[in-house]
């Protein structure tokens, strides 16, 4: 296995742009830790393993919080951003069913949203319409309000989107959401946990979380600024009495009452109690901390590519990711020198552009990334071709 692991990218030198969010040696000790304690237990049964159910409650709690809910708000730990956007899915097809007669539900999410909106659509049977987007990368909300049909359950805004970092207008959209009973799902998988302590840090960005009046569910990743190691996301409900179309329900075996919130059956505890450690470990100003030093960090990273002639970063990322490419380079190409100096940039179309996550480790790199783009930009052949890639 160690062996074979040479082969992996190298995360731990900052030479990685998404999948893993490393937060210092610390932390990763406390991850450990947390892990070993709980690789047995299974979350499936709250009785058996009461500590389990207390840790979830208040890894939840603590999320509900910093996405300023509501008194009668609830939500549930998941596996991950995917896991958590399918249930705000099942959430509000379920609940179009019942409220309105909805047999052949739609959603509509802009163009930039992640395929997990896709892939619930494919797994629950709903339609996914795609919002075009406007010439600043946002969801375009004129086109939005006439793709809202009598079957629409569902809209939803990312906040930021994953592609380019960029936040959707979520007032806007909750607003026609709301007008028309219609469920919102806001998508902070990745701004969950980072920009709550932007926002305290001073920075001025628009409102995306349960103070917009029409948001209904939110996703947050404990898996990506939470620092928690992977398995761990939260959705989060307004109302509680929402949280029973999440929930599955049989009785009809031998085995008694069988409830689940969530897509699998046995769950591990593990992610729900290294979320837990890492919540407490770092605290408010734990996260306040390393947000501010990833924001400084992802701040040097653009002046220093909008430095280098000929490259752009694709719209106003106000947050710690952002993609970025060019009007007169083969920024394909670019990317090609990059990967072979042991960058692992991802490739994205429309518009073509390499992707980066910024994390707190990246500090540490900026230098030395900033010199080999320029150098790539100076020295680079044609493009291999590679098309846009995730991961
Ligand atoms: C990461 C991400 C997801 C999906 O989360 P997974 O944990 O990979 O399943 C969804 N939406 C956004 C905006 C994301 O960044």
């Amino acid at each position: 296995m160690r062996r074979r692991k040479r082969a992996d990218a190298d995360w731990r030198g900052g030479r990685t742009w998404s999948l893993v969010y490393p937060a210092g040696e610390k932390v990763d000790e406390v991850l450990a830790e947390a892990n070993r304690l709980y690789l047995y237990e299974n979350a499936l049964n709250p009785m058996r393993f009461p500590s389990i159910k207390e840790m979830e409650k208040e890894v939840v709690d603590m999320t509900l919080g910093l996405l300023n809910a509501p008194k009668q708000a609830a939500g549930t730990m998941t596996s991950g951003g995917t896991e958590s956007i399918l249930l705000a899915v099942k959430t509000a097809r379920n609940r179009g069913r019942e409220e309105k007669g909805i047999d052949n539900p739609q959603i509509l999410i802009p163009a930039s949203a992640h395929p997990a909106f896709t892939k619930a659509g494919e797994y629950l049977g709903v339609e996914v319409c795609r919002i075009p987007l406007d010439k600043d990368l946002k969801a375009d909300t004129a086109a939005a309000a006439g793709l809202i049909t009598k079957d629409t359950v569902m809209m939803a805004g990312s906040a930021p989107n994953y592609p380019h970092g960029i936040i959707d207008p979520i007032e806007d959209l909750a607003a026609m959401a709301a007008e028309r009973s219609i469920a919102f799902h806001t998508d902070a998988c990745v701004g969950g946990f980072m920009l709550p302590f932007l926002e305290r840090l001073g920075h001025d960005l628009p409102l995306w979380d349960f103070r917009v009046p029409g948001v209904t569910t939110i996703s947050a990743d404990v898996h990506k600024y939470g620092y928690a190691t992977k398995g761990a996301s939260v959705i989060a409900h307004r109302e509680t009495a929402m949280l029973r179309h999440q929930m599955f329900l049989y009785d009809q075996w031998p085995g008694g009452l069988y409830g689940s919130p969530a897509m699998a059956g046995a769950r591990p505890a593990a992610p729900i109690a290294t979320a837990w450690a890492v919540m407490n470990y770092l605290g408010e100003e734990g996260y306040l901390r390393l947000a501010a030093k990833t924001f400084k960090t992802t701040r040097a990273l653009r002046t220093g590519i909008q430095a280098i002639d000929g490259l752009k970063i694709w719209g106003q990322p106000e947050a710690t990711v952002l993609s970025f490419g060019s009007a007169s380079l083969d920024i394909m190409a670019v990317g090609d020198v990059m990967d072979e100096r042991g960058w692992h940039l991802d490739r994205q179309n429309n518009p073509d552009a390499l992707h980066m996550i910024v994390s707190p480790n990246h500090a540490r790199i900026v230098a030395d990334f900033l010199d080999d783009l320029a150098q790539a930009v100076a020295g680079h052949g044609a493009s291999k071709g590679k098309q846009a890639r995730y991961n």
